[in-house]
């Protein structure tokens, strides 16, 4: 997807823009801003793994741990080529400010391995994710540092990672540190509701906003970029609103339907093809065109930096809701503010993988197995709450709701770091 230019910007530039604007505008605590504007641990393994054909690759690691004053380290795991330090700061800190926003006591972190896991075999995928696991030793933990899923892993890595853990632990202690990652499998002490939670809070988030903008559903028209975990079942739990899915676009190509694409039978093609390109024989579209395409709703669930300076006047949408971590660059965020474009910001708008995440590490603790029902209410619920609370700081600040939502979090941190203080 479109990066353009050769020097990648940087990420974490990003973030630090977006916090200095919040931090500047509520007139955040200078001490509290010095802490809260660096990363605590950076931790970067480099490690060997034996191939399928008996040669050895290095792989680079890394997990970036923000900050853990309201709770233990907790964020996803991605397996990409772009993952670097830079990146990797910026997720972490990301991960921070959504946890404060939506009250749940955690910190920030993030980490990942840099590499294209589509080049590997899944022999050699297990060994990579269990050698990093092995790496990161006792730097995670289930009241320390807490990974999950995030762009390219899934319930099974976890399961590597769970296992190899465990194996490094005393056998008296194995059965009782399982809430050391999030987004298990079902039968491996993962949550119902976890693999569909960050897709069903955009959802949620969606209809409260068509709620508020007086904007019915029905009928209306959608498109997704990324159609991963996140994007793919967006696209879905939308569909029995009576929406239609116009344009979608992954790593494989764009493509385009007035007519509506269903999500369903996309997501099958997905699971077979590993992307969206030969869908129903559809020809691709290209990167503009997909950005340009007109619709109500656009919902990024792919990388960083997509709506940026260059990219954001193509847009012609109501709503934009980040599904993706930083989609929008400070640059694409005012191009959306003078269009009038609405905005359910990353913190916010994919809050709900994070906050399932919380529940199953609960479950997890309590050795409780939650209904399907009381995953999805609890976590609707609780979006709702920081919904209304970004919307009333927007409107009582007037600000945009990336920045309230940024407000709200760092409000909370400071809160508790004035109660705490600082050792010694
Ligand atoms: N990777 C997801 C995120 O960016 C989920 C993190 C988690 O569940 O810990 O929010």
């Amino acid at each position: 997807m479109g990066q353009g230019g050769a020097q990648r910007p940087s990420v974490y530039d990003n973030v630090m823009r977006q916090f200095d604007k919040a931090a500047d505008l509520m007139k955040l605590d200078p001490d509290i801003r010095k802490i809260l504007a660096t990363t605590k641990n950076e931790i970067i393994v480099h490690f060997p793994v034996k191939m399928d054909d008996g040669t050895i690759e290095m792989f680079s690691g890394y997990r970036v741990q923000h900050n853990d004053v309201l709770g233990p380290y907790k964020g996803g795991l991605r397996f990409h080529p772009s993952v670097d330090l830079d990146e990797v700061r910026a997720l972490a800190t990301w991960m921070t400010w959504k946890s404060a926003l939506v009250d749940i006591p955690f910190g920030g972190a993030k980490g990942g391995i840099q590499f294209e896991p589509a080049e590997y075999s899944p022999r050699e995928l297990e060994r990579i994710t269990r050698r990093f696991a092995f790496s990161l030793g006792c730097s995670i933990g289930p009241e320390y540092d807490i990974p999950a899923p995030d762009v390219n892993t899934n319930p099974q890595i976890m399961a590597w990672i769970l296992d190899t853990y465990l194996s490094m632990m005393p056998p008296q202690e194995r059965n009782r540190s399982v809430h050391v990652v999030t987004g298990k499998p079902v039968g491996l002490g993962g949550s119902l509701g976890r693999d569909k939670a960050t897709g069903q809070g955009i959802v949620y988030l969606i209809e409260q906003w068509a709620k508020d903008s007086d904007f019915d559903l029905h009928g209306a028209t959608y498109t997704v970029q990324g159609f991963g975990n996140v994007g793919g079942w967006a696209a879905r739990l939308l569909k029995p609103h009576g929406a239609r899915l116009v344009a979608v676009e992954d790593a494989t190509g764009a493509i385009a339907n007035p007519e509506g694409i269903d999500p369903d039978k996309l997501a099958e093609h997905v699971k077979v093809h590993r992307g969206v390109r030969g869908y129903a024989r559809m020809d691709l579209i290209d990167h503009e065109t997909f950005l340009s395409t007109s619709a109500d709703l656009f919902i990024p669930a792919a990388l960083e930096n997509q709506i940026t300076a260059e990219t954001a006047s193509l847009l012609d949408v109501k709503l934009v809701a980040e599904g993706a971590n930083g989609p929008t660059d400070p640059d694409g965020d005012l191009i959306l503010e003078e269009k009038g474009i609405d905005l359910l910001p990353d913190v916010l708008c994919n809050a709900g993988g994070v906050i399932v995440s919380y529940y199953e590490w609960l479950q997890n603790k309590r050795s409780e197995f939650w209904e399907l029902e009381e995953v999805d209410g609890k976590l609707q619920r609780r979006l709702l709450v920081a919904y209304g609370r970004v919307r009333d700081t927007a409107r009582r600040v007037g600000t945009d709701w990336r920045t309230a939502a940024y407000m709200i979090a760092l409000s909370r941190l400071e809160r508790v770091y004035k109660e705490r203080g600082i050792f010694p």
